[in-house]
């Protein structure tokens, strides 16, 4: 089965880079050329434009920012949709809102694609290990045609409902990411300013029961005051914004989000997403 690829940013290297190591096909397409070598190196074939990625694959997999690229990449001009689906399976795994994926969904189908939505949960090192969460939304049937791929970027690979309920968990876990990591940019400069070092108050963290891989992956940043993109702060601000527009109560995500598009507004959005530190200690 030969796979046509799309994006090749923090995630899209290291997941594309394991269906490779798992003596895949594939063939790579990236807006930045340059930005697809390293999986080029890896074996894969560089598409000079999306059509002949397309044309050349049985499977489709995108994985780019936000809901304005991946719109552009199936419904644009020289996008996914313009050259015939013939049936192929096309599978966005970038997170998006749920009415993108179904505005998708709905035009895969009338050009002849068929479609998931199969945004991820876990961050760079995850997506190198293949233990990605993925959240599938669409036909059964097409979910189980992908799962043996799925399966190889992910620990798990659950089918949840039809398009858009993949999209919809994701904005759900995202919710808990970003008030988490606020929570715990608060309680660090909470202690510190009581003279508990941030070194003093992680190993406490880490020991009690609100430890959590998540908080021990970051304490090498936060120790340091270094902060490089591994889940870049722009992408959690884009997705509380997403969770926002679903309309539903969430006070303490409200409030987490104004807090990352402030971080934005300052300069933050390439950073990783606790450089949310960074903006609190200034206010
Ligand atoms: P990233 O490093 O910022 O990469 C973004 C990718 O999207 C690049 O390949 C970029 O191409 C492409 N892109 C952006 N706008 C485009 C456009 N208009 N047309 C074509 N391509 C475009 O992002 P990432 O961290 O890999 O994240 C990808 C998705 O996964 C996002 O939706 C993010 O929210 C989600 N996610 C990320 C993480 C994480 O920890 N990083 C975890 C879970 C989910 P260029 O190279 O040309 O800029």
């Amino acid at each position: 089965m030969k796979i046509g690829w799309i994006g090749s940013g923090n995630m899209g290297i290291p997941m594309a880079g394991n269906l490779l190591a798992a003596g895949h096909e594939l063939s790579v397409w990236n807006r930045t050329p340059e930005k697809a070598e390293p999986l080029i190196a890896l074996g894969a074939k560089g598409a000079s434009t999306i059509a002949q990625l397309v044309d050349e694959a049985d499977i489709l997999f995108t994985m780019v920012s936000d809901d304005a690229a991946v719109k552009e990449i199936y419904t644009g001009p020289d996008g996914i949709l313009a050259t015939p689906g013939r049936g192929k399976l096309a599978i966005d795994m970038s997170t998006v809102s749920p009415d993108t994926s179904r505005f998708l969904a709905e035009h895969c189908q009338q050009a002849g694609f068929r479609f998931l939505d199969a945004p991820v949960s876990g961050s760079v090192g995850p997506a190198k290990e293949g233990t990605l969460v993925i959240m599938v939304g669409g036909d059964k049937d097409a979910y189980e045609e992908a799962k043996p791929l799925l399966d190889k970027l992910g620990k798990v690979a659950l089918h949840l409902g039809p398009n858009g309920a993949g999209t919809s968990a994701k904005l759900a876990i995202n919710l808990l990411l970003g008030i988490t990591v606020q929570g715990v940019s608060e309680t660090l400069l909470f202690a510190r300013s009581l003279g508990i070092s941030t070194e003093q108050m992680l190993n406490i963290i880490s020991e009690s029961a609100v430890g959590t891989p998540l908080i021990r992956g970051k304490a090498a940043s936060l120790l340091a005051d270094n902060y490089p993109a591994a889940f870049a702060l722009k992408h959690m601000a884009k997705d509380l914004r997403l969770a926002r527009e679903a309309g539903v109560s969430t006070p303490l995500a409200e409030s987490a989000g104004a807090s990352y598009r402030h971080a934005l507004e300052e300069g933050l959005g390439d950073l990783d997403l606790m450089a949310i530190i960074k903006h609190l200690e200034g206010n």
